[in-house]
């Protein structure tokens, strides 16, 4: 079955075309500053990588945009459209209406819709990107797969915050988490990896990317995670603050004579690694800061390690132990620096770093030494293949 997989934000569309049996990548690319003059296309496999200029209006002239590239044109991936089996699209939120995810028909369309309260920023884009497949596609099956259901499983006392309890009742305040597609991945494979069944294992997931989330996985279920109802929980990030003393907030509301937009901007795009060091929010230009000697940049490095560190404790706490810790996305994955000394002091707890291996890059890998107790990994993260997996899934239940 070949699944096109849509992930959809303000003003981009990224696609994957998969062939789900044989894991076959058939077609990625993505449509970026869509709704802005100065929109393009980049795509194609490999060295292959194309890039064209071309005006996009919005999320339905990518979409017919990106079928044309699909079927025809000097990367086509498919003879004709009807070999695009389903569509699996990525939806940020599920609320607790979603446990897992779910074929798209107009009840779908509804709550996604009415889900958009608790993620103004991203269920309308996914919301776009669905109308526009609808319009282009009539007649594909599609499927919504939400960030937020590998959380569903998280007991009221990991999901409550001490706030009045008539917020939740009214408004739904409370921890959804995000980015568990990836730790759904990852703690998937960190089982088989480890050779322990999947309903066995304790992993501690740590999503390092642009946005970054940790969580405790215990087996088979979601049971901790750092983000909350809204991404800005938890660790420190690239723009993001992570979590603050709440109090903080009315209070440079106040000072900075800021409303409501303004202080949501301030923690969201301006803090984090780039509010820190003044530099950026990619770490490799603040780790290049660092080394020539820029003190805040140093300072936002150690900060963000220390944040991961103590949600390690935390997890480690709350599972009682953990077989393996795993890492993932951009910082995860390629940020030897980062893995040391989010690490670095925690032999006393069972994980032992092996600096050799830790130095090495590749694909899934150990980089703890062999006789660490807690054995640490890094899995690259592959949320596309858990889309298509869940299409397929749904889509072939739908044919029975
Ligand atoms: P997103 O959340 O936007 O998907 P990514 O998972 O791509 O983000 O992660 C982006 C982060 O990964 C950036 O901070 C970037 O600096 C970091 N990163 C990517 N490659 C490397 C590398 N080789 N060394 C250190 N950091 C890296």
């Amino acid at each position: 079955m070949n699944v096109l997989v849509i992930n959809a934000g303000s003003s981009s569309l990224k696609y994957q075309l998969m062939n789900v049996e044989t894991q076959e990548i058939l077609a990625i690319g993505i449509c970026e500053k869509v709704g802005s003059g100065d929109s393009f296309h980049k795509y194609g496999l490999g060295d292959a990588e194309r890039l064209d200029e071309t005006p996009l209006k919005d999320h339905d002239e990518a979409m017919a945009l990106v079928i044309e590239a699909l079927v025809d044109g000097p990367a086509k991936a498919v003879g004709s459209l009807s070999e695009i089996d389903a569509v699996g699209h990525r939806v940020v939120q599920g609320g607790q209406h979603y446990p897992v995810s779910t074929v798209i028909d107009e009840e779908a369309i509804e709550k996604i819709t009415e889900l958009s309260v608790l993620a103004p920023l991203h269920n309308p884009p996914a919301l776009m990107g669905i109308h526009a497949c609808r319009k282009h596609m009539p007649g594909v099956p599609m499927v919504a797969v939400f960030d937020t259901s590998f959380f569903q499983t998280l007991e009221p006392k990991a999901y409550m915050y001490p706030l009045p309890y008539e917020l939740y009742e009214k408004h739904g305040v409370r921890k959804y988490g995000m980015h568990g597609t990836s730790h759904r991945y990852v703690s998937e494979r960190a089982a088989d990896v480890l050779g322990i069944p999947y309903g066995k294992a304790r992993v501690i997931t740590l999503h390092l990317g642009n946005g970054c989330s940790a969580s405790a996985v215990k087996e088979g279920i979601a049971v901790d995670t750092s983000m909350g109802l809204t991404p800005l929980d938890g660790l420190m990030m690239g723009t993001r603050c992570g979590a603050i003393d709440p109090a903080i907030v009315p209070f440079v509301m106040e000072c900075e004579g800021l409303d409501t937009n303004g202080v949501n901007n301030l923690m969201n795009k301006k803090s984090g690694l780039l509010g820190i060091s003044g530099v950026s929010n990619d770490l490799r230009s603040v780790q290049e800061a660092a080394e020539a000697g820029n003190g805040r940049a140093a300072l936002a490095i150690d900060m963000y390690a220390k944040a991961v560190k103590k949600y390690v404790g935390i997890y480690l706490a709350v599972m009682g132990g953990a077989d393996g810790i795993v890492f993932t996305a951009g910082i995860g994955e390629n940020s030897a620096m980062m893995r040391e000394k989010i690490l670095e002091g925690l032999e006393g707890l069972g994980i032992v770093l092996d600096a050799g291996k830790n130095a090495l890059r590749g694909g899934e890998r150990f980089i703890s030494a062999d006789d660490s107790p807690v054995k640490v990994m890094v899995i690259p993260t592959n949320e596309e293949y858990m889309i298509a997996r869940d299409t397929f899934d749904l889509v072939s239940a739908l044919s029975k």
